[in-house]
């Protein structure tokens, strides 16, 4: 019998490699893979989040459902290649770029399934419900238009999606932040929705968002959100980043998982979680990708792990009581929240394969094999993904990756010329 905390229930070595855990990558927005690194001029001395934002929505004004599946592919394919084996898409560009529906209103939900169909990744796909434009509820502006629902729209749209769900698909549903979101918006969808729905929601991610909530709900985003509605396991709390004490021990009590992106969060100056507190709070959380400039569970965990490193200025942060090792506490904290925050209760028939004839893995043992792959070097170590029964990557590459790059290459210079 195994110890179900031992390293081996993790890591298992098999005929020439190691097999982990498939990675659920809490948070995507797939059309942002296209700007990846096309942000990272100045425009402004204070840029920020909210310059970056402009770029963003010029970006996401060019995809339609044609250019949304060729960029959620290569981005699919490259996730599933990482050792990503399940995403959860928050998918807000529903419409027309001036807020016309498509003439079926799920074209673009429909696009992002047909990718992870087509490229054999699991997906919860959580349509996002944008109302407002503010805190004070003003309306969407000119460029958040292809964003918005009314609640109507968005319940159907919810329902007409969930005949399609299968072994690989979930259907879940988004609010996109307080902000975006108005109060009594939030509880009619909840009393509509399945009770077994996955709920995400961005909730802290900004500093300016934290001061408008106080400032029109006399309480803090995550305060607010813990003493108004009864969130539990099937929550996500997307860049919970800037939390008080209580707030902290509050969403770690809740059972909620905590959804870190640690690469755009850089990226985008956001600030740094509080991990720390939050471990020994006992808090679940996993990590996800967000914006793309890093598609690479390694460099999520890593630079998670190091982000409390540079500020604490002491080494090995993220470890517990029963598990002194760093890579193993931080692959099975996102192994934990896994099935609530997915809604994929199992994941039967998926399998990662580490190459055991990497130089890196030279000697490796089950003791420090998942240490060994988080925390040294850069070369990709996953030789082969299979997902629910299916090869999907052999050779560290996606079975149809020369395609799916062809296509994608070709809809990049298209939108880059537009
Ligand atoms: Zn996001």
């Amino acid at each position: 019998m195994s110890n179900p905390d031992s390293p081996a229930t993790l890591v298992h070595a098999i005929e020439g490699g190691w097999r982990v855990p498939g990675i659920a990558n809490l948070h995507s927005h797939a059309f942002q893979r296209a700007m990846a690194g096309l942000a990272e001029r100045q425009t402004h001395p204070e840029d920020s989040f909210w310059t970056w934002r402009e770029i963003m929505y010029r970006f996401a004004a060019r995809m339609d459902p044609d250019s949304t599946y060729a960029v959620a592919t290569q981005l699919y394919a490259e996730m599933l290649e990482a050792g990503y084996t399940t995403v959860c898409e928050f998918h807000y560009v529903h419409h027309q770029p001036d807020g016309t529906p498509y003439a079926d209103p799920a074209a673009m939900s429909k696009a992002l399934i047909a990718a992870a169909r087509d490229t054999g990744i699991r997906m919860t796909l959580l349509p996002v419900l944008y109302m407002t434009g503010g805190f004070d509820g003003r309306a969407l502006s000119a460029r958040q238009q292809r964003f918005g629902h009314g609640i109507d729209a968005f319940l159907r749209l919810i329902d007409g999606l969930h005949p399609l769900q299968d072994e690989r698909l979930r259907i879940g549903c988004a609010f996109h932040s307080l902000r975006a979101v108005p109060e009594a918006a939030m509880r009619e969808v909840l009393d509509a929705l399945p009770a077994d729905a996955p709920l995400h929601i961005h909730i802290a991610e900004q500093v300016g968002e934290v001061q408008d909530c106080l400032a029109v709900r006399n309480a803090r985003p995550v305060e607010w959100l813990l003493r108004e509605f009864p969130v539990d396991r099937r929550w996500t709390l997307v860049h919970a980043t800037h939390l008080t004490g209580e707030e902290t021990q509050g969403i770690a009590a809740s059972g909620a998982t905590v959804a870190i992106c640690p690469t755009t969060e850089a990226n985008l100056g956001d600030g740094l979680f509080p991990l720390r507190d939050y471990l020994q709070a006992r808090g679940r959380w996993g990590i996800g990708s967000d914006s793309h400039v890093s598609v690479s569970p390694v460099e999520e965990l890593r630079w998670l792990e190091y982000g409390q490193r540079l500020v604490t200025r002491h080494r090995n942060i993220a470890v517990t009581a029963s598990s002194p090792s760093v890579g193993e506490t931080l692959l099975r904290g996102v192994q934990d929240s896994a099935a609530d925050a997915t809604g994929f209760a199992r994941t039967i028939g998926d399998e990662v394969v580490l190459d055991g004839d990497a130089p890196l893995l030279a000697g490796a043992t089950s003791d420090d094999l998942v240490d060994r792959w988080l925390f040294a070097g850069n070369r990709p170590l996953v030789d082969r993904v299979r997902v629910a029964g299916r090869d999907v990557v052999a050779g560290g590459r996606h079975v149809d990756a020369a395609s799916i790059a062809r296509r994608y290459g070709d809809t990049l210079r298209q939108l880059l010329r537009d």
